[in-house]
């Protein structure tokens, strides 16, 4: 629950906890999730970072509020892709971490999510490590975990699923990838979370039908998850693959397939009706 009237308040953290936190030295770049949307998931440590941080470098998914917790004074670089203008390339975007680092600064490189889960925070990684430029990477709550989480659908439940498969639908241009072996997927995954499947969810729904999947079987499109624009459709594998229930669904979201999803009605609606509580309390 978003309380806009709170004033803001510098990071003071209890003893116990500022002596867990790492020191962040200058010329240093630290690789921060920050987790899917609502501020209130992000870390403790990626709040740590951005209190000191001289300079952030972050990309489209990362919530507004979050960036407020940058110091006034620190540098903001938007490395992301705004429409209709191309993204600097990898490349570019960890040249200028390297040269922001070797200028003295602390440099927080913010990513949504966890910056290692489909997110290249490990090619950005490795570009640090082959310019000897020291580096942290500090992990976040990601949206196909705690996204999902949100919205009533937990990732695994015992009665459902022994495993769960994380798979991104594109491949680096953008098309449907050919490194996944749906066949391999519809028989051994029981539950299967897609990032940036958006644009590609009926043509997902479709190959998991063509690969023995059942008609019926729950399916759920979460888009801006923890946010104030979090969207939650329940539909199925057949509904989805003929384009049905996802009109004006916005992204970015996620797209999760198995038995899981079929505890979103009771689970996601206790949650709204908590919200709604605290609402009413808080009145
Ligand atoms: N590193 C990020 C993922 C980056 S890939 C993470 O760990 O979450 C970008 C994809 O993440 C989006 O296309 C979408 O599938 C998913 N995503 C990120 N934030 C989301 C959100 N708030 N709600 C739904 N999906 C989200």
């Amino acid at each position: 629950m978003p309380h806009a009237e709170c004033p803001s308040t510098p990071l003071v953290l209890p003893p116990a906890l500022a002596r867990a936190m790492p020191p962040f030295l200058p010329g240093t770049v630290w690789l921060v999730g920050a987790g899917p949307g609502d501020p209130g998931l992000v870390t403790l440590q990626a709040a740590w970072a951005l209190a000191q941080a001289d300079a952030v470098y972050f990309d489209a998914l990362v919530n507004e509020e979050v960036l407020r917790l940058a110091r006034d004074d620190c540098e903001r670089v938007f490395v992301g892709k705004r429409a209709g203008c191309p993204s600097p390339k990898q490349s570019e975007i960890t040249a200028l971490l390297i040269s922001s680092a070797r200028a003295g600064k602390r440099v927080v490189r913010l990513k949504g999510g966890d910056p290692y889960v489909f997110g290249r925070g490990a090619e950005e990684a490795q570009g640090l490590v082959a310019a000897g430029t020291r580096f942290r990477a500090s992990p976040g709550v990601t949206a196909g975990v705690g996204g999902l989480a949100a919205a009533g659908i937990p990732v695994t439940h015992r009665d459902v699923n022994q495993s769960v498969t994380f798979l991104t639908a594109h491949d680096a241009k953008g098309a449907l990838s050919e490194r996944l072996d749906w066949t391999a997927l519809s028989a051994g995954a029981p539950v299967l979370v897609v990032y940036m499947g958006f644009r590609l969810m009926r043509v997902i729904a479709r190959k998991l039908l063509e690969a023995g999947r059942p008609e019926a079987e729950p399916v759920a499109v979460v888009a801006n998850a923890t946010t104030p624009r979090q969207q939650v459709v329940l539909t199925t594998l057949a509904r989805l693959a003929a384009g049905e229930d996802v009109a004006g669904v916005e992204p970015p979201a996620i797209v999760v397939v198995g038995g899981v999803v079929a505890l979103a009605p009771v689970l996601g609606m206790a949650a709204a009706h908590a919200d709604a509580a605290i609402a009413d309390a808080v009145r």
